[in-house]
C-alpha cells in the first residue's frame, strides 16, 4: 500500500528527523506534574496486560502501519506514524514492565517519561488517531495500534490531559446522560412532537418490549428524521419494542475521551434498561462506536456475557429483509457507501448493509479500498469534537472526498451519524456539491406496505427521487 503521491516511508530515517508534537494542549485540574505523572504511570501499568506487552515487543519497524493512516498518508509527516504516537507508552513499558525493564533504568537506556512529553502527546493520541484501525489491517505483525491508542487515552484522562472540548463533552455526557443535552426530557419531548408530526406511533418506557432502541445523541439534536426512521422500520416488521428513557444514549464519550468509569456508567444505562424490559434485542443506532462499546465491550462492563442480542442497524435491517418482514422498493440509481470504520472493519458488518443496498436496487459503486480497507472519514474517535484539529481532519477528509467523486454515484450512503455530520462539516468547509444520506431513513423512505406487489416499484418517479436524493 502506498499513499497518494507520497514515497515509500522509511521508519528508521522517519524516526531521526521526527519533531515531537508541538501545538496546544489541554489540562483539567490543579495537580501537579509529579501527580499527573503518577496518576499516568499507575493507570499504565493496570491496563497493561500481556497482549499490549506483546503488542509492544512485536514491532518489526516496517512502516507499513504509516501507510495505512489517513493523518499520514494526508500530510507526509512522519509524527502521524501510527506506531509513533505509542512511543512514550513503549518507553514506559520498556522501562517499568518490559523483560529488560532492569538494565533500561540502571543503564538509563531510555529516560522515564516525563510530564511534558504526555503534554506534547496529547496531540498524537487524541487529534490524529480516530482508533479506525486501518493500521492494525496493514500490520504484519498484527499489533492493534487502535486498541492501543484507547489505553494511551485511558492513562492521559487520568493525568487530566485531555484536549478540553472532548473532555468537556464526556464530563456533561456523564453528567447529564447526554453529550449533546438530550436529557430524558429533551428526548421524551422530541419522541413525542416528531410522533405528532409525522403520525407515527413511538413507544416510550414500555414495561416489555422484544427490541430496545436506542439512539445517538447527533441523531436526537441534529438529524431526528433518524428517530422517526427507527420508529417507521420497526414498526413495519411487526416487534414488539421501545424506546427507554432510563438507557437510550448510544454514544459513549467515557470511552473515546479515556475514562473507564464514565464508559461503564454509559454502558450499564443501556444494559439496565434493557433487563428491565426484557429485551432480547438491544438495537444500535447509526453511531460507530456505539457498536463497538455496547457490542464489543459491553459484556467486560457487566461482568458476564450480555443477555441479549447486540445489533447495529444495518444488520437488524438485513436481517428483516431477509425475513421478509421488511418489505422494501426497488430505488434503480448509483450509489456510494461509506464504510462506519467501527462497524465494517473493526465490527465485522462490511455485508449487513450491502445486502440492504442490494435490496434497495442500488447499483453500488464501491470506492477504492471499500469494506475492511475502507478510509475513515477522518472524524471518529472524537476527533471531530476537538476544533484545534480540524485544519488536519480536513487533509484527511480529502481522500474520502476523491474517492467518493471518483466512483460517480449519484447518491451516497451511510450508516453512521457520527460519519455523516463529518461529511456535512467537510462539504461546508470544501463547498462539495455532494451531502452524505443516511441508508436507515432510506429505507424508511421505501418501505412497502404489506401486500404490494414487489415489482414495479409503486412510488412516483418523483417521489423516488426526492426519497434518494441524499
Ligand atoms: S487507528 Fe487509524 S487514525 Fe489511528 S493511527 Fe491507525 S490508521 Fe491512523
Ligand atoms: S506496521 Fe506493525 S510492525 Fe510495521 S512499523 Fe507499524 S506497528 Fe511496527
Amino acid at each position: 500500500m502506498s499513499g497518494p503521491g507520497l514515497p515509500p516511508l522509511d521508519l528508521g530515517q522517519a524516526r531521526l528527523s521526527v519533531q515531537e508534537p508541538q501545538v496546544r494542549y489541554d489540562k483539567q485540574g490543579e495537580r501537579s506534574d509529579a501527580e499527573r505523572l503518577a496518576a499516568a504511570n499507575a493507570t499504565f501499568a493496570r491496563d497493561f496486560g500481556r497482549t499490549a506487552a506483546l503488542y509492544m515487543e512485536s514491532c518489526i519497524h516496517c512502516g507499513n502501519c504509516a501507510e495505512a493512516c489517513h493523518f499520514y498518508l494526508s500530510t507526509g509527516d512522519p509524527k502521524y506514524t501510527p506506531i509513533w504516537k505509542l512511543e512514550p507508552f513503549k518507553r514506559a513499558y520498556q522501562r517499568e514492565a518490559g523483560p529488560f525493564a532492569w538494565a533500561y533504568r540502571t543503564l538509563n537506556l531510555k529516560p522515564a517519561v516525563t510530564v511534558a512529553q504526555l503534554e506534547q502527546w496529547q496531540e498524537l493520541v487524541y487529534d490524529s488517531c480516530t482508533m479506525c484501525g486501518r493500521c492494525t489491517m496493514a500490520c504484519p505483525m498484527g499489533i492493534d495500534i487502535a486498541g492501543l491508542v484507547g489505553l494511551a487515552r485511558h492513562a492521559l484522562f487520568a493525568a487530566g490531559l485531555v484536549p478540553h472540548e472532548l473532555w468537556a463533552v464526556a464530563e456533561r455526557a456523564s453528567r447529564e446522560g447526554s453529550p449533546l443535552g438530550a436529557t430524558p426530557k429533551v428526548l421524551k419531548d422530541r419522541l413525542e412532537w416528531l410522533a405528532d408530526d409525522h403520525e407515527i406511533e413511538i413507544r416510550v418506557d414500555a414495561p416489555e418490549a422484544d427490541v430496545l432502541a436506542t439512539f445517538s445523541s447527533i441523531e436526537i439534536m441534529k438529524y431526528p428524521e433518524s428517530l422517526v426512521a427507527t420508529a417507521r422500520i420497526l414498526n413495519h416488521t411487526g416487534h414488539s419494542w421501545s424506546v427507554s428513557t432510563r438507557g437510550y444514549e448510544a454514544t459513549n464519550f467515557g470511552m473515546m475521551s479515556g475514562n473507564v468509569a464514565w464508559q461503564r456508567a454509559s454502558t450499564m444505562k443501556l444494559i439496565d434498561a434493557a433487563i428491565a424490559c426484557k429485551a432480547k434485542i438491544v438495537l444500535l443506532p447509526e453511531c460507530g462506536h456505539a457498536y463497538t462499546a455496547l457490542r464489543w465491550q459491553g459484556a467486560a462492563m457487566l461482568g458476564r456475557p450480555l443477555p441479549f442480542r447486540v445489533l447495529h442497524i444495518s444488520e437488524f435491517l438485513a436481517e428483516n429483509i431477509a425475513s421478509g418482514r421488511l418489505r422494501v422498493g426497488k430505488i434503480g440509481r448509483t450509489a456510494a457507501f461509506h464504510d462506519p470504520c467501527q462497524i465494517s472493519r473493526r465490527g465485522g458488518a462490511t455485508r449487513a448493509p450491502r445486502f440492504v443496498l442490494e435490496a434497495l436496487g442500488l447499483e453500488l459503486r464501491e470506492t477504492a479500498d471499500a469494506g475492511d480497507l475502507a478510509f475513515c472519514c477522518g472524524g471518529g474517535g472524537g476527533v471531530i469534537a476537538n476544533r484545534r484539529a480540524d485544519a488536519l481532519r480536513y487533509k484527511a477528509f480529502e481522500i474520502k472526498m476523491h474517492q467518493i467523486d471518483a466512483t460517480g454515484a449519484e447518491i451516497r450512503l451511510t450508516s453512521c451519524a457520527n460519519c455523516r455530520q463529518t461529511f456535512d462539516d467537510g462539504a461546508a468547509h470544501f463547498h462539495w456539491d455532494k451531502e452524505m444520506g443516511s441508508l436507515l431513513e432510506l429505507v424508511a423512505d421505501n418501505l412497502l406496505e404489506p401486500g404490494t406487489d414487489l415489482s414495479p416499484c409503486p412510488r412516483g418517479e418523483e417521489e423516488l427521487t426526492a426519497a434518494a436524493s441524499y
